[in-house]
């Protein structure tokens, strides 16, 4: 980026970044989330370091808080409330430390190196003041702008954590939290986006009853006047205030451990990372402040769900049913620990719906393990230059002229050739629902297809080990193994070898339905149109699909070269049992005894139903080792878990 660039992206941001400040202190609305917003504060900071020239006073990066309302009485603080600068990894934690310890000679001539730290929780809440005059408490505020907040003693002094009076008669400034329990938290989840949000909007209020009403707690963070962090702690235990959970750490490496054991799940509250300081009080007062931030302390904030992020192009995709699917390739950034490079926009009516231009400054978001989606434009952060994207009239891949789906919505490449069809076809072929096969990644059936050496997945029950050996990936051993598990794969059950077909709109469910009541593939392939339809679980378009699919020349060559090779099972239906009927499912964490995709079969075969998502409707829960958000979920939605004991016994 030039100067110029970053001058314009610089102004572009603090625009944007204000207005959102406005919309969120004063108005009390939030457009973006707060990590969004945290992202763009980011890249500020980043690129006014980098062009110091182009800082000024106004920028959001120069003043901490936010404005106090007039309703309140102004409180002066006696050494300012800072705020604190971000880092989001380790490697940025090492960074500080080496910046500050640089720092030590300047200060303190012949002084060892050698420094520790105090670590402790980043509540999200909201920092306040409190002032105790021979042990009362006379006095509370806000943060404010750092130097002058608002007096809100009446609304502190309706949270019980809060003491009225220590236990000495101390005159003494302690700093802290105001937060709420997660359990307390939900009841008010439609009103504020999160518990900070809360934490602010009740204390703020002019009537102390409703502060009282919101269940707020306290911790505290700083005892003011002494040498070290973790006396303060111990003293602030001593009179009788909670403090924030932290830690001693004689070095950085603690400080990473610490913060590598934090269990969120467990803590009835939210944090949202670390607070590292230095322990020496005095020497971090000889650091100094720079902007509006102590050198001798950082927030060491966990990776967020979002990101803010630029889209540098937008590339087509082609499925394994032809589908085009629009996939922005973004300028990578983190997001939940993993560096995020590409983003699904599903299809064109997202992309308009979004309003989506490439070279867009977006908000991306990654819920769970699913492949992270564009949430939001920056429409205000636009140089001009972005460019409008036109869905292709063919396949990017192939050149074949692109057919609208059905709604118009979706747009297909009709080529049964095409390599990308091709490719993604053999990647559903060889996958665990289908025919399991071992050792066959995507990289491997690009290098075979690209190499001639399969045309289809028919021809991979013909590769010998030689034909792999002289392939980049490949050693003797390895080769062998991937011809064996290609073999071993032949005998497949017929729900599975359905599957594997990649059949438009035949999934797992539709793949057991056929298998019970046609028992057999002959019997499947000879279905007419009427009798497909007439099965209660398939509806009009999937019949269609299924019988168009058997009546397709191509398909009916593959299919009878596939057979030369495959061992389908056929399918022996009558033995549902009651317990299973109508029943739905969910499976998480790892079974000992089966495999996953066994055990859904199982599940089908006697009548029930599998599900991807714990929901109410929802009747069992098996639960193998290791089941994360799935377990956490059924429990809260009270529904019945299964060890895999109990679900072996009800196999049985
Ligand atoms: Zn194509």
């Amino acid at each position: 980026m030039d100067k110029r660039e970053a001058r314009q992206r610089i102004e572009k941001l603090k625009e944007t970044i204000n207005r959102h400040r406005y919309l969120y202190h004063v108005l009390d609305r939030q457009e973006i989330s707060d990590a969004a917003l945290d992202a763009l504060k980011y890249e500020l900071d980043i690129l006014e370091k980098k062009f110091p020239e182009f800082i000024t006073s106004d920028s959001p990066t120069q003043r901490v808080g936010g404005k106090s309302l007039d309703k309140f009485k102004k409180v002066e603080h006696s050494r300012p409330m800072f705020s604190l600068q971000d880092a989001f990894s380790f490697e940025e934690i090492k960074e500080w430390e080496s910046r500050i310890k640089k720092l030590i000679p300047r200060l303190r001539s012949g002084q060892a190196k050698k420094m520790d730290y105090f670590a402790e929780f980043k509540v999200d809440g909201l920092a306040v003041s409190l002032v105790y005059e021979k042990g009362a408490f006379v006095r509370g505020s806000t943060r404010g702008d750092g130097k002058i907040g608002e007096d809100i003693t009446r609304n502190l002094k309706t949270i019980q954590a809060i003491p009225l009076r220590l236990l000495e008669p101390k005159t003494c400034e302690i700093r802290g939290e105001v937060f709420i329990a997660k359990k307390n938290f939900k009841k008010f989840s439609k009103d504020y986006a999160n518990p900070r949000n809360l934490a602010a909007g009740s204390v703020r209020q002019l009537d102390p009853k409703i502060t009282a009403s919101r269940n707020l707690s306290f911790m505290a963070w700083q005892f003011l006047g002494l040498n070290k962090q973790n006396e303060e702690h111990e003293e602030l235990l001593r009179l009788g205030v909670r403090p924030v959970p932290g830690k001693f750490c004689a070095d950085i490496n603690e400080v990473k451990k610490f913060f590598e054991k934090i269990d969120r799940g467990k803590l009835l509250y939210e944090i949202d990372g670390l607070v590292v300081g230095v322990n020496d009080n005095e020497l971090a007062d000889e650091f100094g402040v720079v902007g509006k931030s102590p050198r001798a302390s950082i927030a060491w904030k966990f990776p967020s769900e979002e990101n803010v992020t630029t889209v540098e192009d937008i590339k087509v995709q082609v499925g394994r049913t032809g589908v085009l699917t629009p996939v922005a390739v973004l300028k990578p950034v983190p997001i939940r620990g993993a560096v995020i490079s590409r983003a699904t926009l599903h299809n064109k009516d997202e992309i308009s719906r979004l309003g989506l231009k490439i070279g867009d400054t977006v908000v991306v978001a990654r819920a769970g393990d699913v492949i992270p989606d564009v949430k939001k434009v920056l429409k205000e952060l636009r140089s001009g230059k972005e460019k409008v994207f036109k869905m292709p009239l063919n396949c990017p891949v192939c050149g074949a002229k692109a057919e609208e789906d059905k709604g118009e919505i979706l747009l297909r490449c009709v080529n049964q050739k095409c390599p990308s069809r091709r490719k993604r076809s053999l990647q559903y072929f060889s996958s665990r629902p289908a025919f399991n096969i071992e050792g066959l990644g995507p990289k491997i059936i690009d290098a075979l297809l690209d190499q001639g050496l399969i045309q289809n997945s028919a021809d991979l029950f013909e590769l010998k080990e030689g034909d792999l050996i002289p392939l980049e990936r490949f050693a003797e051993k390895s080769a062998g193994n991937l011809v064996r598990s290609i073999q071993a794969s032949r005998k497949i059950s017929l729900p599975r070898f359905i599957i594997a077909l990649g059949i438009m709109h035949a999934g797992e469910k539709t793949a057991q339905v056929l298998s019970s009541r046609f028992g057999s593939l002959e019997n499947i392939r000879k279905a007419g149109l009427e009798e497909l339809e007439s099965i209660y679980d398939i509806g009009p378009v999937v019949a269609k699909s299924i019988y168009g699919w058997f009546r397709d020349d191509y398909n009916r060559r593959w299919l009878d070269k596939l057979l030369k090779y495959a061992a389908v099972q056929n399918f022996k239906a009558g033995k549902k049992k009651k317990e299973f009927i109508g029943k739905t499912f969910v499976l998480t964490g790892s079974l000992s005894a089966m495999d996953r995709e066994v055990a859904k079969e199982k599940i089908r075969e006697f009548g029930g139903d599998v599900s991807e998502s714990v929901s109410k409707k929802t009747d069992f829960v098996v639960a193998g080792e290791n089941s994360g958000s799935k377990f956490e979920k059924a429990k809260k939605l009270d529904v019945k878990i299964l060890s895999e004991q109990e679900f072996i016994k009800l196999l049985s």
